[in-house]
């Protein structure tokens, strides 16, 4: 019979990520070409006409230097672009415009928090390159012929590759996860995973014993789900060879999200078959070091010194401070709304519950919350309740109401005369009308049954649209069963 072996599971990343600049790595087409009719952001260089030079895009290059310090990267002075090539329908050129021998940066690390939030493992970034992205085939069923859009051809990419630190399919999502907010952090991409602004492909094999296994690579993941999902199916699938005493051969996979397998798709590609050189249209890329001091200077607080902050500036269980720094524009948002009404653990509250489910129904993305929703406005509805000109549900509805009209609270108040009802003989009459209407719960109150006062307190509180002041019913009603 065979020992039990020993086995671990090696992960290693190569993330794409579209660079949020107007126009293309080498040419001035609109690199924002999500949805726009095909073809329509072409030009000589971007479909490589014979003859057509390419012109770097400086923006492009500052944000991938963002990126790279962002991620503790070292940077070059001298970084040089290279052909990369293979034959694709969606590659017009016959090259991709990538950077290989000498990369923009290289040598950096994201320390990844792991969930049990006190502890953080060192992912070692190997390299962080600039190139541009390819075209897309698009399969058309009914004619069964597939076609070719150029628009993405030329936007600007960066591509992450991880050293293969992660040793888990759920520690591979987590890193993509806080890379993702990291990058988001330093505006240097959105990061829409939905749109393909940021794609995975993942290498994994199992260590034996220690001995390094064979890998296989599975491409284009485009959700933190199927990250998770597809290396989970492949490393069972390896694990189980390996112990049937089988092999594991190279190969490349692309996920089936709807049949949850990975399918097989073509031998994987060595280096060399890609015959790299460098390219003579583009000089070498000199980056000078004051370039690189003034954006390190630019680059903001990073999500985990912003946590901390939050959480001991403010005085917030770790938890608020958690999710009010999973995005930056939320962080901004809450910093705005407490410097205007100065109760922290009051405004988290609402932002955490009422304004995050109005984001979510809206689909809005929350870097466009204060455009909508100013952060002067939920703090006029904070100081409304705080100061008990409405209550708490009715602040809720006067909150959706200037979410989604984009009115003064104020105004919404008195048009809709929401104002709270704390006038004690008004509330009488209506405790009158409650105890008339349920003759038996007010027996059985008097007969000792306390917890029916809860059914009244609610039936008054109806019959008020929620504006009663819930302390006061409770005592009128009492009041008006005592006498009755
Ligand atoms: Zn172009
Ligand atoms: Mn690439």
């Amino acid at each position: 019979m065979r020992e039990t072996l020993k086995m671990e599971t090696v992960i290693g990343l190569e993330i794409h990520v579209q660079l949020a600049t107007r126009t293309k790595l080498f040419c001035g087409c609109s690199a924002d070409y999500f949805g726009a009719p095909p073809n329509t952001h072409c030009c000589p260089v971007c479909l490589g006409m014979p003859g057509a030079l390419p012109v770097l895009n400086e923006r492009a290059v500052e944000l991938a230097l963002k990126a790279a310090l962002a991620l503790d990267c070292e940077i070059p002075e001298r970084s040089v672009f290279a052909r990369k090539q293979y034959f694709y329908p969606d590659l017009p050129k016959g090259y991709q415009i990538s950077q290989y021998e000498a990369p923009l940066a290289r040598d950096g690390h994201l320390d990844l928090e792991l969930p049990d939030g006190t502890t953080t493992k060192r992912v070692r970034i190997r390299r962080l390159h600039l190139e541009e992205d390819a075209g897309r085939l698009v399969h058309d069923p009914p004619t069964g012929r597939t076609l070719v859009d150029l628009n993405r051809c030329g936007v600007p990419l960066i591509e992450i590759v991880t050293e293969p630190d992660l040793r888990s399919p759920e520690e591979a999502a987590l890193f993509v996860k806080q890379l993702r907010r990291l990058l988001r952090y330093a505006d240097v991409s959105r990061c829409d995973m939905e749109r393909g602004e940021l794609r995975v492909d993942a290498n994994i094999s199992i260590a034996v014993d220690g001995r390094p296994g064979t890998k296989t690579e599975i491409k284009n993941m485009n959700s933190f789900q199927a990250i998770e999902k597809a290396l989970k199916v492949e490393e069972t699938r390896q694990r189980m060879a390996l112990e049937r005493g089988g092999t594991v051969q190279p190969q490349t996979f692309g996920w089936n999200p709807e049949a949850g397998r990975v399918e097989p798709q073509r031998a994987k590609e060595e280096a060399e078959d890609y015959r790299y050189f460098p390219d003579p249209d583009l000089v070498p890329l000199l980056i000078d070091e004051a370039w690189t001091r003034r954006l390190r200077a630019e680059l903001p607080e990073r999500p985990r010194e912003r946590r901390r902050r939050l959480q001991e500036g403010y005085g917030l269980p770790a938890y608020d401070a958690r999710l009010l720094t999973e995005e930056r524009a939320i962080a901004d948002y809450f910093e705005r709304a407490v410097a205007l009404f100065p109760k922290p653990k009051e405004v988290s509250n609402w932002l955490l519950t009422e304004v995050f489910r109005l984001l979510d129904e809206a689909k809005l993305a929350p870097e466009d919350l204060a455009g909508r929703l100013p952060p002067e406005r939920l703090v006029e509805v904070l100081r409304l309740v705080d100061e008990g000109r409405i209550n708490r549900n009715t602040g809720k509805a006067v909150l959706e109401e200037a979410f989604r009209t984009g009115r003064e609270p104020e105004a919404i108040v008195e048009e809709r005369k929401l104002g709270r009802i704390a006038d004690e003989a008004r509330l009488a009459e209506l405790a009158e009308r409650v105890i008339q209407e349920h003759p038996q719960a007010a027996r059985d109150f008097k007969a000792g049954n306390e917890r029916v006062l809860g059914f009244l307190v609610g039936q008054l509180m109806a019959r008020t649209q929620g504006r009663a002041d819930p302390k006061l019913a409770a005592k009128v009603l009492r009041d008006k069963l005592a006498a009755s």
